[in-house]
């Protein structure tokens, strides 16, 4: 259901199309190529070891430029900007970036998190105007959670940051799992019950092919239909219509109270067609697919000193050619397509 907040975006902008008639809504914007972690889907280690070659600090966009940026995709209908990674926290004074935009009229303005310094700054995201957080948790095993963002970090101080993130009021919290066959689908029972106790979304993920250092295997990817079922034979689901059109998950509500869980099955069950989102990677450059093979250099626009209204026809433009459905024609023909990394792209 539309908010009042998509309501007034909407009025301000009737909004871009794109060759399938799909509106631009959604932008990600990825502050940060670093991360503290090294998860085995995203940032393997013998990929993204001490010699890995990461941004410069100049290479980044500046507050100012995400700000720019933010203006005209909101000019072109944008309601929604999550902020992502790498890890958005590692990037200094974020909290500055959230107050810049959250002063721009009628945006959702969410971050998604590893959650490890959460509990830390949860309140002075809250303060600077952040309205959400989505923390990614793929087990509440020390052991496993351990091996999967392979820097040994604890289950414990990710469930203090989210904890921390509720007391605030960045809610509602949404908790991201990714499912990987062999390695944590012991986990999705007892983070279904936790986070059903604990009244925060949980939202399986299936593993996807994104980049080329993760090794991707399809007989790894856990479908989105064997997480239901595995939770349903334990405490009983029933399916929920989406907030939106588009939406990524399908929701499930547990019979007999309110709380819900979410299954992106991007992989099993492809949503391109209802596909809003656009994503610019931290040296600014506009991706309209996860999966695209190349972007459009928006900061060397902005630093060659491009206009506004020139900077927003050329996203306009950009919009308007997509025809972008990587998931739905998924198949041996894309398996070999060059691809970003996800910490590049912002996930
Ligand atoms: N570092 C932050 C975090 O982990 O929440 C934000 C960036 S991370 C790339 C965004 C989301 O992408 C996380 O929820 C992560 O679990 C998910 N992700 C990363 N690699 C993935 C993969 N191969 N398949 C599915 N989801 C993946
Ligand atoms: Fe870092 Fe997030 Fe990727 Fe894990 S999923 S390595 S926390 S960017
Ligand atoms: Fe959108 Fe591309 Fe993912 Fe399809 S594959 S849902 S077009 S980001």
């Amino acid at each position: 259901m539309p908010t009042s907040k998509s309501t007034e975006a909407a009025e301000r902008s009737p909004g871009v199309k794109d060759v399938f008639g799909r509106p631009l809504r959604d932008l990600r914007i990825s502050v940060a190529d670093r991360c503290n972690f090294r998860c085995i889907y995203c940032m393997p280690k013998e990929i993204f070891g001490s010699d890995y070659q990461f941004l410069d600090r100049k290479e980044l966009l500046t507050f100012e430029e995400i700000e720019r940026l933010v203006k005209v995709f909101v000019g072109h209908g944008v309601e929604k900007i999550r902020l992502t990674g790498g890890e958005p926290l590692v990037r200094r004074n974020l909290e500055n970036l959230i107050e810049m935009l959250a002063a721009i009229p009628g945006l959702d303005l969410t971050l998604t998190t590893n959650g490890s310094m959460l509990a830390r700054k949860a309140e002075s995201l809250k303060a600077a105007g952040l309205n959400r957080v989505t923390v990614s948790l793929d087990s509440l095993d020390n052991e496993i959670f351990k091996a999967m963002n392979d820097v040994g970090f604890p289950v414990e101080k990710v469930l203090a940051g989210i904890d921390e993130a509720a007391r605030v009021g960045l809610n509602p919290i949404k908790v991201n799992m990714v499912v990987k066959r062999g390695v944590n689908e012991q986990s999705i029972l007892p983070m279904a019950r936790y986070f059903r106790e604990a009244g925060h979304i949980l939202r399986f993920i299936e593993y996807m092919d994104v980049g080329h250092s993760n090794g991707w295997k399809l007989d790894e990817v856990v479908p989105a239909s064997e997480i239901v079922e595995i939770i349903s034979a334990d405490m009983p689901l029933e399916q929920i219509p989406p907030n939106y059109p588009g939406e990524v998950a399908n929701r499930w509500r547990y019979q007999g109270d309110e709380n819900e869980v979410g299954v992106i099955a991007s992989v099993t069950k492809p949503f391109c067609g209802g596909c809003t989102r656009a994503r610019i990677s931290a040296e600014g450059k506009l991706y309209t697919c996860l999966f695209a093979v190349a972007g459009q250099d928006l900061r060397q626009l902005m630093r060659d000193g491009i206009s506004d209204s020139d900077l927003s026809d050329a996203v306009g433009l950009t919009w308007a050619a997509r025809k972008d459905r990587y998931s739905e024609i998924r198949s041996s023909l894309t398996e070999g397509l060059p691809k970003v990394e996800m910490s590049y792209i912002g996930g």
